[in-house]
């Protein structure tokens, strides 16, 4: 009964009891599969809206075709933007794609892929621009099969960026390999123009030996010897030059100088040679309210130098030479001038003209047998002038002469500007005159010269030379030798110095720094640099240490007495 009672009233209870729990144990089931299929969802849409991040934020894009009828499957989202082409368009017409690129490249790559036989990867490079677009860019196409799909995998790979570096490496290595063929050309060409007055000094010198006993012949040969030598000398000086300025290791100095005094200075250097030449010679200031500029002085001399020396060669007797400076505008600071050498020699053939400012260049083989020369002088000018930012204007007739017109833009220099009011290349004053007699009669008769010489042949030579003329000389081995010796001698003992630059212990410029620094009445007494240093810049250093000249080797022993006599006569 009770049982009856308990199974009539329990058994519905406990029914409902098992399907709640079972209803709870449902509901909790469903529940972790709601969340956990919510965070699957989070995390693919995550991945999804990496991935599409990445495709979008990249220039790369893909394609999955089907093999069987080349249907395509799945594009990149950015195909679009990258393409100009419509996906749709693209998804029903995989022909689409040659929207993207010519027509050549179209046929190429068709061509291509008919030849692959679909193992491994095929690479395709292409140029291709967005339909619409003038933007060509540069691509690498990857065509892979997916066996497992059976579906290719195609894979635009934007390399325009990679391409630009590689063309921009593509050109520097096309220079350099350029340039480093100039430079081959440069050196052959340097070591025949070398070997052939060396192969003249060398045949000269040896005929000279065998005609030892007819001093007349001897003479002969050693002269033409000498001769060549000069040209050798004037030929490294330009090859040096040359090489610098081709390895950019010329500089310009910027310093302030007088223009007078340039025009002067080129008055006083061609005078004497123009008149032996019977050539009507001038130096012509025009213009000017400036005459204190900043800039190279030296290097601009150079450059008028070597035309003036080419209208002097070129120009026969009865020609003219004549150099006009003018000042052409004053603009910001800045005066532009006008340098002109113009001469009535002989001309230059017009289809020269192109070529004059290239290295060696002469106009013929008969110009260097006439004039001499190595065709230099005019590739080193250009050089200076385009690095001084200026240029040159050549005009030229044959047979009629030519003109050489440098145009270049110098800043005033700062101070007061002190413009001779009558410019006259022509005449000297008297005391010049008998300045410059003096300087050309001075000999080196007499004088006591201490000589830094760390090499005995050019030691043994430079005494020799200077006291056949009358000089007596003392040898110190080394910078420390000369100033000690200098030193130790009775004041005003030596009447000059003349100091090897590159010696043992100490340099030549040192061993003169330090001369200059002794508390002696004579510590000024006139030191030149006789050095294989012969650059201009050595130049400067020489006189920046207090040194009175700069003579370079082979020394030239009448600069030598003429820069005594300067430096003497003027104490
Ligand atoms: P170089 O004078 O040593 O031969 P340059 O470079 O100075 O070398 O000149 C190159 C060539 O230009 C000369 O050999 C010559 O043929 C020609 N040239 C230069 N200046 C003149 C000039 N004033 N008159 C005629 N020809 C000239």
């Amino acid at each position: 009964m009770v049982l009856d009672y308990f199974n009539y009233h329990m058994v519905p209870l406990l029914i409902l009891l098992a399907a709640l729990v079972f209803s709870v144990f449902c509901l909790g089931l469903y529940l972790r599969e709601r969340v956990r299929a919510k965070r699957l969802e989070a995390s693919v849409s995550g991945e999804r809206r990496f991935y599409e991040a990445f495709a979008a934020n990249r220039r790369d894009f893909f394609l999955l075709v089907r093999q069987s009828d080349l249907h395509i499957l799945y594009v990149s989202p950015n195909f679009e933007e990258m393409t100009g082409i419509d996906q749709e368009r693209l998804c029903s017409d995989i022909e689409a794609l040659k929207l993207m690129v010519s027509p050549k490249t179209a046929r190429r790559v068709i061509r291509e892929l008919k030849e692959w036989d679909c193992s491994g990867e095929l690479r395709l490079e292409i140029d291709y621009s967005a339909s619409g677009s003038e933007q060509v860019s540069h691509g690498l196409v990857s065509v892979r099969l997916e066996e497992s799909t059976s579906c290719y995998l195609v894979v635009f790979c934007d390399n325009t960026q990679e391409y630009k570096i590689r063309d921009g490496l593509k050109r520097e290595l096309g220079q350099a390999r350029q340039e480093s063929q100039a430079k081959t050309d440069f050196l052959s060409k340097m070591s025949h123009e070398i070997r052939t007055p060396m192969n003249g000094i060398l045949g000269m010198l040896s005929l000279a030996k065998a005609h030892v006993m007819d001093p007349k012949q001897t003479g002969y040969y050693l002269d033409r010897a000498e001769s060549l030598s000069q040209f050798l000398l004037t030929l490294i000086n330009d090859i040096l030059d040359m090489s610098r300025i081709e390895s950019g290791k010329m500089e310009l100095e910027e310093v302030p100088f007088d223009l007078f005094a340039v025009a002067e200075k080129l008055d006083s250097m061609f005078r004497s040679t123009t008149e032996a030449k019977n050539l009507k010679w001038d130096v012509r200031m025009q213009d000017f309210d400036v005459c204190r500029v900043v800039g190279d002085e030296l290097r601009l001399t150079q450059v008028i130098i070597n035309f003036i020396s080419n209208a002097v060669k070129f120009t026969p007797p009865g020609g003219s030479v004549i150099v006009t400076f003018r000042q052409m505008h004053k603009i910001e600071g800045k005066i532009h001038l006008m340098i002109r050498v113009r001469d009535t020699g002989k001309g230059i053939k017009s289809d020269f003209i192109s070529k004059i400012f290239r290295p060696f260049e002469q106009e013929d083989a008969s110009t260097a047998h006439h004039y001499g020369g190595s065709g230099l002088g005019m590739a080193i000018a250009d050089n200076i002038v385009r690095m001084m930012n200026g240029e040159i204007i050549v005009e030229s007739e044959e047979g009629k002469g030519t003109e050489f017109v440098v145009y270049i833009a110098l800043p005033i220099a700062e101070g007061e500007q002190e413009v001779p009011e009558t410019w006259k290349s022509t005449g000297e004053e008297m005391d010049d005159v008998a300045r410059k007699k003096a300087i050309e009669e001075f000999t080196l008769d007499g004088l006591h010269i201490l000589l830094a010489e760390d090499n005995d042949v050019n030691a043994e030579i430079a005494m020799e030379i200077m006291e056949m003329e009358g000089a007596v000389l003392e040898r110190a081995c080394d910078g420390i030798e000369a100033v000690r010796m200098f030193e130790e001698s009775q004041e005003n003992g030596y009447d000059a110095i003349l100091m090897d630059i590159q010696m043992p212990n100490m340099t030549g410029w040192e061993a003169a720094a330090a001369i200059r620094k002794l508390g002696r009445a004579d510590a000024d007494i006139p030191i030149f640099a006789m050095s294989a240093n012969a650059f201009v810049e050595d130049k400067r250093h020489s006189m920046e240490v207090g040194m009175n000249g700069h003579i370079s080797k082979p020394v030239d022993y009448k600069e030598v007495r003429r820069l005594m006599g300067e430096a003497l006569l003027n104490r």
